[in-house]
């Protein structure tokens, strides 16, 4: 069974899809966090991001792995644990930027293809449906206005203590929604084959059972 779930930052992809894989018993996949920890890898050896050159040849000396335990996901670079250093503004900032690179998106779609062919996943990114998995069973483009991503993930950067305002996060938000939307490769976009839900006026438990009724729809 492959859920593949896209759309775009602060959406809140990978609350309600791990809530919704926990239900479902499947394996929650935040593909998100890969390409975070390659950006992460990128930045501790000092390549300049911007020049896909010099971050093409630096990907030879990067192995990024996922590991599950009790249903919660780590990533790895190098046999490294940087699960939790992966998600500061600047590396999100730098990740939306490498992404943006055909060899950063060759480099990982084989890692996230054989997940996926050995475990039933869900699996959040933003082209699961359209590249990664495009046989997934159920495709869903889950998406929300700016201003309420915007609230939501500044809500999580204050609780963690990120010295940022909600604006800076909204302009941050509008930069990665255009890096994201604008490149080339394997743009942000809705499946034709994708349900799009939109969250904006939806609380977490509401968003979480309208994907979970998605699912068992696709089951069946
Ligand atoms: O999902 P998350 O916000 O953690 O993803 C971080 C960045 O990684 C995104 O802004 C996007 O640039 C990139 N990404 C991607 N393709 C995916 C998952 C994430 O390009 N499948």
């Amino acid at each position: 069974m492959q859920i593949a779930i896209d759309g775009p930052a602060g959406a809140g992809k990978s609350t309600i899809a791990r809530a919704a894989a926990h239900k479902c018993g499947m394996i929650y996949v935040d593909t998100g966090a890969v390409y975070r920890a390659v950006a992460y890898a990128l930045r501790q050896l000092g390549t300049d991001i911007h020049d896909e050159a010099a971050v093409r040849a630096a990907l030879s000396g990067i192995k990024p792995g996922l590991a599950f335990s009790d249903g919660e996901q780590r990533v790895y670079v190098n046999g490294e644990d940087v699960t939790d250093f992966i998600r500061t503004p600047e590396n999100s900032l730098a990740t939306s930027c490498i992404s943006a690179y055909p060899s950063v998106r060759a480099f990982l779609l084989e890692t996230q293809r054989k997940i996926a062919r050995e475990n039933d996943v869900i699996m959040d990114g933003r082209d699961i449906g359209t590249v990664v998995l495009p046989d997934a069973d159920v495709k869903i483009f889950l998406t929300a206005s700016p201003e309420c991503r915007a609230r939501r993930r500044y809500a999580e950067l204050a609780a963690k203590g990120e010295d940022i305002t909600y604006e800076q996060t909204l302009a941050e938000m509008i930069q990665r929604d255009r890096d994201d939307t604008e490149r080339a490769a394997s743009p942000l976009r809705k499946a034709d084959d994708a349900v799009l839900l939109d969250t904006s006026d939806m609380d977490l438990e509401q968003s979480v059972r309208a994907v979970e009724a998605l699912i068992s729809g696709g089951r069946k």
